[in-house]
């Protein structure tokens, strides 16, 4: 029989055994929590450092490739990257081995822990990662970036005219060199590759001696000439054209890649018409050399400082190039690596200024030549390149960069520019202080023997959403009642960003200067202009949008809707970092602004 005591030694074991369970279930669920949410956490970091391995490779950490993967700076040059030092066997031996299936179809390659450190170290090269290139078969497969529309376009090739593809270079790595060369053999129609010539800029590399020409020589139609004195691009570009015997001159730098059906668009018109005809250039990155596309919509053009640019075309423009996706559309400036042109038509025009060295300018040169004289410059989107951007320029400026670019400018500027030039020298005076040293004398002849337009005629047809002062467009300060003045708040970046007001400058503060449209638009430099928001006011790329207009009433500058451009007072006493807003129109001298003219010329 059960007695009471028995009972509830009973209930108090079985209660010890449900505790001591539930005891183990809890540990363990902890256990197994913690185990998920720690594989979890690596998981997650696993990824993040699969996508940010090469970060690792820079100096530096400025962006330079907006969201949408579309690279708005180019060709700002700041300066060599310092790197370890390299030996002279390193630096001059060609290491191409590659791995089967590395970088096909222009996927990334990736690097293990231990050749990043490797590859870090080479950088300072090429200013690309020779470690990933040298991996790549120099036949690799790529994708296709075409749209349909393109595929779907036929050329009659016998039609066409025939091509030497020009490639010049300057201490290029070879494996990079040579995939270009190898893209153009494996992608253009047989019978319109009339020629291959590269044209070596007194390379100082070993490889590209006898390890070049090895290769070459096992290549129909690939000649190399070489300079024995450091030309320039131009020189060099100058050198290869002398020898080409295509009907059309197509230009390309020694790290791109071509893709399918590249050559026929270019052919097709720069055959038919007096054009510069560039292809759609897209992205091979520098750190894993995928190709990936380029934004569909882009045009070049120049900033205040005459630095090229990359930017969104607006209007009719664009609404052109949406209808018709396969047509070529026109481009106020081209980058400069990448085109083709007729022969003959390269020369009447006058090839290139010969008195520009190294790098730099020459494509603003000719894109205004072009268009000043006659012919056109336009983008194809039916032919797809793949180029390496690199953020640094690898090779030597024999006597400086600054000098080497600012001699080109001046060039450029005195020649085609016409008062827009003294706009550039005056807020450029380290050019400004070299444009008597150029002698352009035979450029200026040209452009008078050529009968070419003037600049006014560029800016207005070519360019008319351009963002430069002109005779109808205010120039100068707009100073806020408490102090501070409207203007892009430094390191905006190029997408633009939100509006504060800023330290007013002095009159030569190009930065700080600002123009005012008849149609009432706010533009800075690099083409942005100040676009109400939703509650705080932005610089945004210019467009066709109402809201970056505002109507000059009295001292008030007023958005459509009858809102007033208002610098809003919280951290100082003059506004400077403070936030500019569109609010209800009020007695308040935020809303008040003073347009001090700058005089532009
Ligand atoms: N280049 C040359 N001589 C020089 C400078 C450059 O032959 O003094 C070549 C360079 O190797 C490349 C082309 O010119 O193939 C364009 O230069 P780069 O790619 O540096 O210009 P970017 O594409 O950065 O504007
Ligand atoms: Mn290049």
């Amino acid at each position: 029989m059960l007695v009471k005591k028995d009972f509830w030694a009973m209930i108090c074991r079985g209660r010890k055994k449900k505790i001591v369970t539930l005891l183990i279930i809890l540990i363990f669920l902890i256990n197994a929590l913690m185990y998920v949410s720690l594989e979890l956490y690596n998981t997650v970091k696993r990824k993040r450092d699969k996508d940010i391995w090469y970060k690792s490779l820079h100096f530096d950490d400025n962006s330079y490739v907006d969201k949408t993967g579309m690279r708005v700076v180019v060709g700002h040059y700041v300066g060599g990257s310092t790197g370890a030092n390299l030996t002279d066997e390193v630096i001059n031996s060609n290491n191409y081995a590659p791995v089967a299936g590395a970088g096909e179809g222009g996927r990334p390659v990736q690097l293990s822990q231990r050749e990043l450190i490797t590859a870090r170290d080479l950088y300072s090269l090429h200013s690309y990662n020779i470690l990933v290139s040298d991996k790549i078969s120099i036949n690799r497969s790529l994708p296709d970036m075409r749209s349909e529309s393109c595929k779907n376009v036929q050329y009659n090739i016998e039609n066409l005219p025939t091509a030497t593809v020009i490639i010049v270079f300057h201490n290029e790595a070879w494996s990079t060199l040579m995939r270009t060369v190898m893209s153009v053999i494996l992608r253009s129609p047989e019978q319109l590759l009339k020629q291959i010539i590269l044209v070596d800029d007194a390379s100082e590399r070993k490889y590209l001696g006898k390890d070049l020409e090895d290769a070459v020589n096992k290549l129909n139609k690939v000649q190399i000439l070489r300079s024995t004195d450091r030309k320039g691009l131009v020189g060099a570009r100058l050198m290869g054209a002398r020898h080409a015997t295509g009907d059309v001159l197509v230009f390309l730098d020694a790290h791109c890649e071509v893709t399918d059906g590249w050559m026929e668009p270019l052919l097709d018109r720069a055959g038919s018409d007096d054009v510069f005809i560039c292809p759609h250039i897209d992205l091979l990155s520098e750190d894993t050399l995928a190709y990936t596309k380029s934004i569909d919509a882009h045009w070049g053009a120049f900033s205040w400082r005459l630095h090229f640019r990359w930017l969104m075309p607006f209007g009719e423009v664009l609404l052109k190039k949406t209808e018709n996706p396969s047509k070529p559309y026109p481009t106020p400036a081209m980058a400069g690596g990448l085109f083709a042109v007729r022969r003959s038509l390269f020369w009447r025009l006058g090839g290139y200024d010969e008195g520009m060295i190294i790098w730099g300018a020459e494509n603003l040169e000719l894109s205004w030549r072009a268009w000043q004289c006659g012919a056109r410059v336009e983008i194809t989107s039916c032919s797809r390149v793949g180029h390496i951007f690199r953020r640094h320029s690898p090779y030597k400026y024999p006597g400086g960069v600054s000098k080497v670019l600012n001699s080109n400018l001046a060039r450029a500027a005195t020649v085609w520019m016409d008062e827009w030039a003294e706009f550039f020298f005056k807020f450029n005076p380290s050019v400004a202080a070299i444009r008597d040293e150029q002698n352009v004398a035979d450029r200026v002849e040209l452009r008078k023997k050529l009968q070419c337009k003037n600049f006014k005629w560029y800016l207005e047809n070519v360019w008319p959403q351009h963002f430069f002062p002109t005779d109808d467009r205010w120039f100068g300060r707009i100073r806020n009642d408490r102090g501070g003045c409207l203007g892009v708040t430094a390191g905006t970046p190029g997408l633009g960003g939100p509006a504060a007001g800023i330290q007013c400058g002095s009159d030569f503060e190009i930065e700080k200067l600002l123009l005012y449209t008849p149609e009432g638009k706010i533009m800075a430099d690099e083409g942005l202009c100040l676009q109400q928001g939703n509650g705080r006011a932005l610089w945004k790329s210019c467009s066709d949008n109402p809201k970056q207009t505002w109507l000059q009433k009295g001292p008030r500058l007023k958005t459509k809707g009858g809102l007033c451009l208002t610098l809003v007072l919280t951290n100082s006493e003059d506004g400077v970092g403070d936030p500019l807003t569109a609010k209800r129109c009020v007695k308040d001298g935020g809303q008040i602004w003073h347009f001090e003219r700058v005089p532009w010329r």
